[in-house]
């Protein structure tokens, strides 16, 4: 094999382009599988040194001959990405219409990212036959210090360089002079990650007949086949995945399996180390960088039979892939929602069709998308309509505060639910999705609001600090004393996690009492300890944001008290009821997971409002079925795609100036089955103090939309007034904002 006559490599920049370069200098010194694709190169890139990986080979370049420049050197000696991985960047910086340099960048571990070796190098000393005929004594008259390091290798044979450190320091030095003699060699040995032992399995409980249908109808087909496991919380959706998965492990194959948040790892990769009897390679962004580079290369290299990790795993290169799961499938945290924007599960359904093998959703509350994927038939819909074992399931009660008075947000009925809940030895979780100790500071005088100064939004109350901060920014300032307009008095308006943990302190001063939000575990390892009070039964009475209402298991909790489930009911974005429910039912699926019968109660100002009734008679399927009927009619996804190209300025005029360009470019390659709405300001115009303007684009045909999306985003990173503005394609947006 000849050297290929030009590298067209990705380069981590936001530009669409791949760069062509050509292979480095020094010819035959550089093995021909060095320069393969999936292998990365240092290049020369404007004035800089950049890391980048070679995507393809190519006979001849736009850039004419003479204004190639050569890659300065070959980092891997055999590909790190395999074609497979590949693949996949290719498709998602197709798919997500994104520079593909920086999908390159998502998809590598920091380490490898900065040009660092793939396995940590372990250099040694070696002698040679030369070497080894040496007369050291006399060799120490003229060269002591040769003579020195000579002695020990005629001893040892090989030794590292640390070691050598260590017992002949200095050796480095007189390392040249023995070379040039051949009298030693350096060999570098690769040190690969090994992974723990394996251990004895624990058994785990016999299945019931709906887990055992489910188990056989994902076997039943052992290629590609998307599975959605639809089960309310403690069905045992786990226990089929554990079943599911010692297959694939006898088969000698890998599981991947993804989760939303860092938070569900712990206890799940516990569970699947005893259970499997396999330490499962774990990647998520709390780790440090070496650890996460270990558990991908055992990914990569097949050692990790089971691979555990958040939204960027699904890019892991896997050596034997055998079955993707993709854990709490609705969860909006496996959508990207800044820079890279790509859905970690859709993503796996693309992998998982393009390797042939089974993919599974897990969840208790489906996504309409996925829902209405089982309707057409595309994907088969597993039901475990009960919990396993002994557990009832909860019963949700709502509290009308339209008659019962409350006190700090929390109304009669709740406390007295809680009280006796306490008597009864029972656990209880407060839930409230707003963290801070109140949501406002309001005027008493002319009713005026503390806002920050940067962004259309008003400033949460943190009292513990005397602070008021912006939760969309950042930014934080002293609580102001009165207000400037009026001279009146401030005081907090609403209600925030913080001011509840105080409210029921004063309640119920001789129980323990933990606040777990993203305020109280910022610091790390205060969060797993949190956790660990709770599932123990030290806290008696847990307040918690989101972050309490997912895949945690508490043993005790038989109580959730839901604070605030109102603005939910109003919300503006299309998706409203749909993560209202699932958020209540998620919450709510925490309580009574072992012997006692779990209670929710779910406090509202508008008892009456249609959402209640359709919970309240048919659970979340009753809302979501209800819900895909009205995205039905009005033609929103499913049953339409959604792209939203976002643009921010110093000048709101810049901002949507540049999305009428992109209206002007749009129109000529519209055959009109593309709708476009737009441009308008974002629902927070300002953020930051940049101003945001967006422009959405509706299509039932989706090649349509990716064809007018593709040509699209050359020509805009190609327009002048693109350099004014930050944008971005966000192609099935979750969030409208
Ligand atoms: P999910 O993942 O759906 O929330 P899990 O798999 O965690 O549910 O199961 C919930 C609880 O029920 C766990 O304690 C589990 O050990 C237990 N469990 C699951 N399946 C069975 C079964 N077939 N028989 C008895 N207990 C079971
Ligand atoms: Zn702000």
């Amino acid at each position: 094999m000849t050297q290929p006559a030009i590298l067209r490599v990705a380069v981590n920049a936001p530009l669409s382009r791949l760069f062509d370069y050509l292979p480095p200098a020094g010819g035959d010194r550089i093995a021909t599988e060095a320069l393969l694709p999936g292998c990365r190169i240092t290049v020369p890139f404007g004035r800089q040194k950049q890391t980048a990986v070679i995507i393809a080979h190519a006979d001849r370049s736009d850039v004419p001959r003479d204004r190639l420049r050569p890659a300065l050197a070959a980092i891997d000696e055999a590909p790190v990405l395999g074609e497979q991985d590949l693949w996949l960047i290719r498709f998602a910086s197709n798919y997500y219409q994104h520079p593909i340099g920086e999908v390159v960048a998502a998809a590598l571990p920091a380490p490898l990212r900065q040009g660092k070796a793939l396995h940590p190098v372990i250099q040694n000393i070696r002698i040679t036959e030369d070497g080894s005929a040496v007369n050291v004594e006399q060799l120490r008259k003229r060269a002591p210090k040769q003579a020195s390091l000579l002695a020990v290798l005629q001893d040892v044979t090989s030794i590292r360089f640390e070691k050598l450190d260590e017992l002949r320091p200095g050796w480095r030095t007189v390392r040249k002079n023995l070379l040039d003699k051949c009298w030693i060699e350096v060999e570098e040995v690769s040190e690969a990650p090994s992974m723990a032992e394996a251990a004895d399995a624990q058994a785990g409980p016999t299945l019931n007949t709906d887990q055992l249908a489910a188990v056989e109808a994902i076997r039943s087909s052992p290629g590609f086949q998307v599975s959605l496991l639809d089960g309310v919380t403690g069905s045992g959706k786990t226990e089929v995945y554990l079943t599911l998965m010692k297959d694939v492990i006898a088969a000698r194959k890998q599981v991947l399996i993804l989760v939303p948040e860092i938070g569900l790892t712990p206890q799940l990769v516990s569970r699947l180390a005893s259970r499997l009897g396999e330490e499962p390679a774990v990647l998520h962004s709390a780790l440090t960088d070496t650890v996460r580079l270990a558990a991908w290369s055992a990914a990569r290299s097949g050692t990790a039979k089971v691979i555990l990790g958040t939204r960027s795993a699904v890019f892991v290169p896997l050596k034997n892939p055998g079955l993707i799961i993709v854990d709490e499938e609705h969860d909006n945290s496996l959508k990207q929602q800044e820079g890279f924007r790509y859905s970690a599960r859709d993503l796996a359904i693309a992998r998982g069709k393009h390797l042939d093998v089974p993919v599974i959703l897990g969840t208790a509350t489906p996504s309409l998308e996925t829902l209405q994927r089982c309707k057409d038939g595309a994907y088969q819909h597993l039901r475990l309509p009960t919990r396993a074992g002994a557990a009832a399931p909860p019963l949700l009660r709502l509290v009308d505060l339209t008659i019962h008075p409350s006190a700090d947000g929390i109304s009669d009925p709740a406390i007295t639910a809680i009280s006796k809940n306490l008597q009864e030895g029972g656990q209880t979780l407060v839930f409230l999705n707003r963290r801070g100790f109140a949501p406002t500071l309001i005027c008493g005088g002319c009713g005026r609001m503390a806002e920050c100064d940067r962004c259309d939004a008003r400033m949460t109350v943190h009292a513990s600090s005397n602070e008021l901060r912006c939760h969309h920014c950042g930014a934080s300032r002293r609580i102001d004393d009165d207000c400037i307009e009026c001279g009146g008095n401030f005081r907090p308006l609403g209600h925030g996690t913080e001011r509840l943990e105080q409210a029921l302190k004063g309640r119920f001063p001789d129980h323990s009492i933990a606040r777990i939000d993203s305020d109280t575990v910022r610091l790390k390892g205060t969060m797993n300890r949190a956790l660990s009070m709770a599932t123990t039964g030290e806290t008696r009475i847990l307040i918690g944001t989101q972050m309490l209402s997912k895949g945690h298991h508490f043993p005790d909790l038989t109580l959730v008290v839901v604070i605030n489930a109102d603005q939910g009911l109003f919300s503006t974005d299309f998706r409203g009821s749909e993560k209202l429910a699932q958020s209540l039912v998620q919450v709510a699926g925490r309580a009574g997971r072992v012997k006692r019968q779990g209670q929710v109660l779910i406090q509202t100002g508008y008892p009456t409002h249609p959402f209640w009734g359709e919970l309240f008679s048919g659970g979340y399927e009753k809302v979501a079925l209800s819900a895909l009927e009205e995205r039905s009619n009005t033609a929103w996804p499913p049953f339409s795609r959604l792209a939203l190209i976002r643009a921010s300025a110093h000048k709101l005029e810049d901002a949507k100036a540049f999305l009428e360009t992109a209206l002007q470019l749009i129109a000529p390659a519209n055959a009109g089955n593309i709708r476009v709405l737009g441009p308008v300001s974002a629902p927070m115009e300002r953020r930051a103090g940049r101003y945001r303007a967006q422009l959405l684009l509706q299509s039932v045909n989706r090649q349509a939309l990716q064809r007018l999306l593709q040509t699209l985003r050359v020509q805009l990173e190609n327009d002048r007034g693109s350099r004014k503005v930050r944008w971005s394609i966000d192609v099935d947006p979750v969030e409208l904002f």
